[in-house]
């Protein structure tokens, strides 16, 4: 079964605010085995939302409203739904006293605008506010249902998992959609889909989505079945021959970042780490310590952006630095040693490099050097990255611990 979303409000067309009640009601729907086909952002105007409103009806048997209910004259959601339906609009005089002793009870008089929001659509059925004065409204014309609700997310929320959800699951067939999620790196997306493509093209249920982020790509694999075993193994049947083009490429199989994933492997193995960082900052420090438990495994690091601190902290040599530069290999691998002999941990990681956006020593901007240390010795790779600083900075990160991911992988850490 199929929905419909429609966020009503001007402001949700301006920069400042982001209409994100429809990611609520979507996760909702969708664990009802309800399918968003199409969303909304609709402007204060009576006229093209109930415009909007036929449009939806038209297509989808689910159709909810978000925002607009309130009592100012930009409030035009009950008008403009009532227009598109045809129905008139029924003042009850029991939501005005209600409304009343709400403003009485706060000690203030109620203003003679909120009575607007005691009218109700012919035929709706009405949906108590407690967390807000306007009431909602479900409304059943021919096979749609409609749905009013008000547009502060607290009292959204509220509204739908107390009121709507009861009412949605007797109209909704019994359905389910499962989720996989396979997390890849060292990738670009272009390779990923054209690896990949054979497979999943093959089939419309499950739907297959490629997410990109900064060195990380998402493959979503979303099934909709009438019950759990199918929908489990329709996913298994697609899921195994990717996971077997895309092979170590895989970190993830069930949404964890990487910086988790390496913190596992560590811990499982009782190894620690250390890094020693140049263009990002402290970035690389930053994703592995947002991982609770990771004093478990990461002893520290060194934040070494100036040369001077680079022969100070980390023992990298003048002869290193003058002769191959800052951003360059040997200085990765001496960073990575470094930090790894003042620290005494099992490994170290080190990025050294440019992220722009203007290029330095001769470099171009998105140079990167990843050093890996350990006992067997220093691994270092380069990469040529493209973007902007913050960027090529992120993409820097995700290099070092893929690489050390898959160090780990290697010597049965
Ligand atoms: P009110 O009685 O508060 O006026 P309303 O139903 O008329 O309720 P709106 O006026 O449309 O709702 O929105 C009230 C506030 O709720 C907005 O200022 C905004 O902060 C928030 N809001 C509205 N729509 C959304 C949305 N789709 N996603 C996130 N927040 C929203
Ligand atoms: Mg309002």
């Amino acid at each position: 079964m199929n929905a419909e979303i429609i966020a009503v409000g001007s402001e949700l067309l301006t920069p400042q605010r982001l209409d994100t009640n429809s990611l609520f009601l979507t996760d909702q729907l969708n664990a009802l085995g309800v399918e968003v086909v199409t969303k909304y952002v609709v402007g204060d105007d009576r006229d093209l939302l109930a415009d909007t409103v036929r449009r939806a009806m038209a297509r989808s048997r689910i159709v909810i409203l978000s925002g607009g209910l309130g009592p100012t004259e930009d409030d035009v959601t009950r008008d403009a739904v009532a227009l598109a339906l045809d129905r008139k609009m029924v003042f009850h005089s029991e939501i005005a006293d209600q409304l009343e002793q709400r403003f009485r009870q706060a000690g203030r008089k109620m203003a003679e605008v909120n009575r607007r929001q005691a009218f109700i659509i012919e035929g709706a059925e009405i949906l108590p506010n407690d967390r807000g004065t306007a009431p909602g409204q479900w409304i059943d014309d021919s096979d749609v249902s409609i749905m009013l609700l008000p547009g502060p997310p607290h009292e959204l929320k509220a509204m739908f998992t107390r009121q709507c959800l009861p009412r949605l699951e007797r109209v909704v067939p019994q359905q389910v959609i499962r989720t996989l999620v396979f997390r890849v790196a060292g990738m670009a997306e272009s390779d990923l889909d054209q690896t990949i493509s054979p497979v999943y093209k093959k089939y419309n249920n499950p739907v297959t989505t490629i997410l990109a982020g900064e060195g990380d790509i998402q493959v979503h694999l979303r099934a909709r079945c009438s019950n759990e075993a199918d929908a489990a193994a329709l996913l298994a049947e697609v899921a195994g021959p990717i996971e077997l083009l895309l092979g170590d490429r895989i970190y993830s199989r069930n949404g964890e970042p990487l910086e988790a994933i390496v913190g596992e492997l560590l811990q499982k193995h009782h190894a620690t780490l250390s890094v020693a960082e140049s263009v990002t900052g402290g970035l690389l420090a930053q994703r592995i310590t947002s991982v609770p438990g990771s004093s478990n495994y990461f002893l520290g690091g060194f934040i070494t952006y100036s040369r001077k601190m680079k022969a100070d902290l980390l023992g990298v040599s003048e002869d290193i630095l003058a002769q191959h530069g800052a951003i360059s290999k040997e200085t990765a691998e001496a960073m990575a040693i470094g930090a790894r002999r003042r620290t005494g941990s099992t490994f170290a990681l080190s990025i050294t490099g440019e992220a722009g956006p203007d290029p330095s020593e001769n470099v171009p901007v998105g140079t990167m050097f990843v050093g890996l240390a350990d006992a067997s010795g220093t691994q270092v790779v380069h990469r040529q990255f493209f973007g902007d600083r913050p960027r090529i900075r992120v993409f820097a990160t995700q290099m070092a611990l893929d690489l050390l991911r898959k160090k780990c992988g290697l010597v049965g850490v």
